[in-house]
């Protein structure tokens, strides 16, 4: 007999591994944005010009007929200027033929490094909050995301010594360590740096530096790798890209740089994912690099004027806000506008002011986080970051409390 609410061939959708993986708080806000024609701060999308030279690049490229599969560890004049920037900026160095490796965007490189270095039931360390893609690359490989706070104290994050080393157990094999560090807009002193790669050296973690901002922290403040510290270099893959560096995000050129062994991990899974992506744009990428020096120290002024913007409209509107040392974000307290949660400021804010921003709550992952901080992005043009601020300030202007 037919049983209809037992079919024999019901299909099981997804796997258990990614049982939860559903749409985010981010498209909800996204949504949200467009339906009510806010000015959207919520989106990382970079709203600046890439260079013209580069973009012309890759119509030279495609043109030239670069057009088919590159090697998978990626072209080898890109894999050379991507060692030679990281040699000049950082000081360490890394044969390109068999230590940097290309991927399709920083996430690519995230997630095969965790797949390739990860089984099940190892446990991956990150800060709280952090990235949202940390805790899914994990689940992906069947490892476990712990998390330790990053304090919120005296008007910005700190590194919390005794959070961090509680957070090292038996089958920690990788801390994710992201400066300048999305969400918060820290970038971590040279103290902290030691403190991290200590406890690395010390419990045998290979750390994965997510460095996707690296060209973006401001006022004077130096970018420092983990992977320049003592015994770090042979324990660290460090991850950056296209992305973020040249406002190109949907390109999706991204590269790994460490030690062989690990760069051959990342490479063995990588292999099977994306294979190779983007010939004409990594081309383009290589050209670009050469002098990315230059070209970093115009979007860092660009980008800490809006961020100056943004960070005076949101004192004005009576929303506290976070220094933003880096990257692109900017966190803002709440509680100012008498909020004690952050979804439901984010989800009133489109109605109250005509600005969008996203809940910080969707990058914590501890129960006892703070859940009243709010992040707005600043990535966006200064007649956005204006509109959004005039807006904000209006709304806050017209009787914070609610
Ligand atoms: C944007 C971002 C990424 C992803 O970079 P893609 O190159 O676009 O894949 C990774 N990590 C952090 C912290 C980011 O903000």
């Amino acid at each position: 007999m037919h049983d209809p609410s037992r079919a024999p061939h019901q299909v099981r959708d997804r796997a258990v591994r990614i049982q939860h993986f559903r749409p985010s708080v981010f498209s909800e806000m996204r949504d949200l944005a467009v339906r009510t024609g806010a000015v959207d701060m919520g989106q990382g999308a970079p709203a600046m010009a890439a260079p013209a030279a580069l973009t012309a690049a890759v119509a030279a490229a495609v043109e030239k007929g670069l057009n088919q599969y590159s090697p998978a560890a990626g072209l080898p004049e890109l894999r050379a200027a991507v060692a030679s920037y990281r040699r000049r900026t950082t000081g360490v160095r890394y044969r390109p033929d068999t230590e940097v490796v290309v991927t399709a965007g920083a996430t690519e490189a995230l997630s095969a490094a965790l797949l390739a270095l990860c089984d099940p039931g190892d446990e991956v360390l990150a800060f709280d909050p952090c990235y949202d893609a940390y805790s899914a690359c994990a689940e992906l490989a069947g490892a476990r995301l712990v998390t330790v706070p990053l304090a919120a104290r005296d008007g910005g994050f700190v590194l919390d010594e005794a959070a961090l080393r509680s957070g090292f157990g038996p089958r920690t094999r990788v801390l994710l360590f992201n400066s300048p560090h999305n969400p918060t807009g820290k970038v971590f002193t040279d103290e902290e740096l030691a403190v991290v790669a200590a406890l690395c050296r010390e419990h045998g973690v290979i750390v994965v530096a997510d460095e996707v901002y690296e060209h973006l922290a401001y006022d004077g403040r130096p970018h420092r790798t983990i992977a320049a510290l003592p015994g770090m270099r042979e324990r660290t893959l460090v991850v950056s890209g296209a992305g973020k560096t040249f406002n190109v995000t949907g390109w999706r050129i991204g590269w790994a740089c460490g030690p062989a062994p690990l760069v051959d991990a990342l490479l063995s899974v990588k292999q099977f994912v994306t294979f190779a992506a983007g010939t004409p744009f990594q081309a383009a990428v290589a050209g670009a690099l050469w002098d990315v020096e230059s070209w970093a120290v115009e979007l860092r002024e660009e980008l800490s004027a809006r961020r100056d913007l943004l960070t005076a409209g949101l004192q004005a509107a009576g929303l506290p806000a976070f220094p933003g040392e880096g990257g692109y974000f900017v966190l803002a307290d709440v509680r100012g506008w008498g909020y004690r949660d952050d979804v439901e400021f984010c989800r009133d804010l489109p109605a109250r002011a005509g600005v969008v921003a996203i809940p910080c709550s969707a990058f914590h992952h501890r129960a006892n986080a703070p859940r009243w901080l709010a992040r707005f992005a600043f990535c966006k043009s200064t007649e956005a970051v204006a509109e959004a601020v005039a807006r904000l300030g209006a709304a806050g202007g017209a009787g914070a409390g609610r």
